[in-house]
Formats: structure tokens, sequence, C-alpha cells
């Protein structure tokens, strides 16, 4: 209930939580969008039942790492520890898990400065959840850490809960950001397509949190002296599934990973005739490509290799314009990284306003062919 806050779980009273209305942008920019909001979760936040147990305990990350390589999640955990470690005072740790691990555990020490641990066990060489939930949840209680940080990837989603319930911590998931209020630390995540942003605590001595890719600033690699490392070996966990293959997708997307400017459709396009508004916007500059949401590429407007987004391709390109896209987190994850942002949308209050640079709230049917109009008389005249 917008403004209002309980126990999660009752029963079990191990998070509490605020669920606040976000006002609309008051001036559309990305500083905007970030900054209105903390005044307005402090006035309403309650729960004072959290403070001071996180003073004393250390700051785990579990790192993600595929075909020895460790995967960029990995460096925003890194930064997000950071932060957490500003606010508390505590050690981080990085665990890693695998078979071999020593030559990315010592990649992750020499990119990172920090502390890392590996644990090293036969089979562990790909995911699976069930080694994951037992390795991780016996090594963690010996050094009872206050939080876990996990990436929510489809890896991280799949053992963060596991992992809580075998810890018997709390679970807080897609965390995009920490604040500390005077009752303590907390997390904010988003609820639906980003129009609510919950504040969230833990009651319980640990918690397991699984960080949003996209939303903290990766820590730069190589930038601190290595720290030190620490392999464990231990037994293969019994386990009742076993990973057979990873299938890479064959489909390239290499028009809009190299595109210096991306024109993406949503569903506000209303019918696939209107893809050609999108086109002829895209053709009006070099290195151009056209992306799209999921909900266009799954109704069939725009390819799926082209869909923007956590299931789809991330995308840094220098303009991004997005025509008639609502903003859910899933799509800004894939696109928030873009040099410089353009959003058409009729809805004031679209999400995807919070992280734009320039919003033009105006039906994208006349608004597209007014601006390439207006852009070819003055090419014209020019
Ligand atoms: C596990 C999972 C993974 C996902 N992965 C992705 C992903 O990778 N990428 C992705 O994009 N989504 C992904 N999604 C879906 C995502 O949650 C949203 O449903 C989707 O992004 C919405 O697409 P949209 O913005 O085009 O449509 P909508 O949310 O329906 O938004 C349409 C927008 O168009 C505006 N509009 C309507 N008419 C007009 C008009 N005439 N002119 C201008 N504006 C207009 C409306 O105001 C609205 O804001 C995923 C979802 C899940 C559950």
């Amino acid at each position: 209930m917008p403004g209002d806050w309980k126990d999660a779980n009752p029963r079990k009273r191990s998070c509490a939580w605020a669920i606040l209305r976000n006002r609309a942008p008051e001036k559309c920019s990305r500083a905007a969008g970030r900054k209105r909001l903390p005044g307005y979760w402090v006035s309403l936040w309650k729960d004072r039942s959290s403070k001071g147990h996180e003073m004393e305990r250390s700051i785990v990350v579990v790192a993600e790492h595929f075909q020895g390589e460790i995967t960029p999640i990995t460096y925003e955990l890194a930064a997000f520890a950071r932060q957490l470690q500003q606010l508390l005072a505590a050690p981080v740790k990085i665990l890693i898990l695998g078979d071999p691990v020593r030559e990315v555990a010592q990649d992750l020490a020499e990119k990172t400065g920090r502390e890392v641990v590996g644990i090293q066990a036969p089979g562990l060489r790909s995911y699976t959840c069930e080694a994951y939930k037992k390795l991780l949840g016996d090594f963690l209680p010996k050094i009872s850490p206050s939080y876990v940080c996990v990436p929510h990837t489809s890896t991280g989603w799949d053992y963060a809960p596991a992992l809580a319930v075998r810890l018997g911590a709390a679970c807080i998931t897609a965390v995009e950001g920490v604040v500390r209020l005077n009752e303590g630390i907390a997390f904010t995540r988003s609820f639906f397509n980003g129009k609510i942003t919950a504040v969230m605590t833990s009651k319980v001595q640990t918690t397991v949190l699984t960080l949003q890719p996209g939303k903290i600033r990766p820590l730069e690699p190589g930038s601190a002296r290595p720290g030190p490392i620490t392999i464990h070996s231990v037994e293969s966990p019994s386990q009742l599934s076993r990973f057979i293959e990873r299938k890479q997708r064959r489909e390239q997307s290499s028009s809009l990973t190299e595109a210096e400017v991306i024109v993406s459709a949503g569903k506000g396009l209303r019918k696939k005739e209107n893809v050609s508004l999108v086109s002829r916007l895209a053709d009006l500059f070099s290195r151009s490509a056209v992306g799209g949401s999921r909900s266009a590429c799954d109704l069939g407007w725009i390819e799926h290799r082209q869909q923007v987004g956590t299931t789809g391709v991330t995308v840094t390109p220098k303009l991004y314009v997005a025509c008639g896209i609502s903003g859910a987190f899933q799509h800004l994850v894939g696109m928030s990284g873009s040099g410089f942002i353009v959003a058409i949308n009729t809805d004031p209050n679209a999400p995807i306003f919070n992280v734009a640079d320039v919003c033009i709230v105006d039906d994208l049917t006349a608004f597209i062919p007014a601006f390439i109009e207006a852009y070819e008389r003055r090419l014209m005249a020019s």
C-alpha cells in the first residue's frame, strides 16, 4: 500500500518493507529522476529494528564467471560491496566457486584488490543450483556475513532464494541501490515496471541480496594492489541434477552493438506498419540501427535479435531514441548506459522519462513524421 509499511512475512518477521509511489518527474532529467526520491522515503520510513547488528560482521560477494572469464556483473557487485562497506565499516570478501578456480581467483584479486576465497570441487566447472547452495551453505556460516551479494542473473536468481533458506537468512531480490537511514541500512528495488520503488530492510543477521545488473557503476578493474587469495578444496557435493550442455544463441546482433545511434520501437507503435516511421528516423543518421522492446519483438514487429534488454542485447550507443517504450527495468538494463537518451511517449509518467535526457510527451505517429519533415526542410535550405 503506498506510503504504508508492514512485515513482509509476519510469521518469520525477516524483512520489512515500505512501498512508495514515485511522484511524477518535476524536471525531466536523469539527475532529477534520482534526486527526488530520498526525502520522500525518509519521511515515511518507520522500521527501527535492524539498527546495530550490521556493524560487526562482513560483506561477501559471490563472483560469477563463465568459461574462465569473470562476467561484468561481478565488478558491479564489487562496487556495490564497496558502497556497503563505506556505510558499515565491515570487511569485504569475494567468493568464487569453480574447478579449477585458482586462475580466475587470481584474476579477480588483481582486478579488484579484494581478498578472494576460492572454493574448488570436482565437477564445479559448470554451474548447478544444488552445488552452489550446498557449498556456499557449508562455507558461509563459518564467516557469518551480514550481507551476501549475488548477481540478479539467470544463475544468481536461481540459487539465491535456496541459499537464503539454507542459511536461515532474509532474501531481497533485484536490488538497485543502498541507502543509509537513521534507522539502519535499506535497499531499493522497483515494482510494476519502475512505477513504484520499494525500500526494504532485513531484520535478521544474514541477508542474501541479488543485485540488478546495470544499476551500479562497475569497479574499474586493476585499480588496486592484488588482494590475498585462499583456495579451499572440498569434496564434490552429491546432486540430484547434472549439467549437460549450454547452448549459445546463433543470431548475431552486431548491427546493434556497433551502431552509434539506435532508434528503438515499443508497443506504443500500435501496429506493424508504424515500424517504417522508426526506420525512417534511424535512416537520418549514419551508423544507425533499429532496436526494439521485448513486446515489439514478441509482436513480430522487430526481429528478436534486435531486442534490447536483459533477455536481449545490452547497448551503449552515443544516442538512443526510445519510441513508444514504457521503460520496464528489463529494458532499461539494456540501454541506460547510452550516451544521450531521447524518449517519445504519450504518458508523462512513463518510467523511461526517469533515464531520458530529452523527454517528448507526444504521439509518436504525429511527432516522428513532423520531425523528419522539419529536418529535411532544413537540409534542403542549407
Ligand atoms: C524475465 C523477463 C525478461 C524480460 N526481458 C526484456 C528485455 O530484454 N527487453 C524488454 O524490452 N523487455 C523485457 N521484458 C518485458 C518488460 O517487462 C516489458 O513488458 C516490456 O519492456 C514492455 O515493452 P514496451 O515498453 O514496448 O510496452 P509497454 O510497456 O506496453 O509500453 C508501451 C508504451 O508506449 C506508450 N505509447 C502508447 N501509444 C503511444 C503513442 N501513440 N506514441 C507514443 N507512445 C505511446 C505507452 O504510454 C507506454 O508507455 C522482460 C520481462 C520479463 C518478465
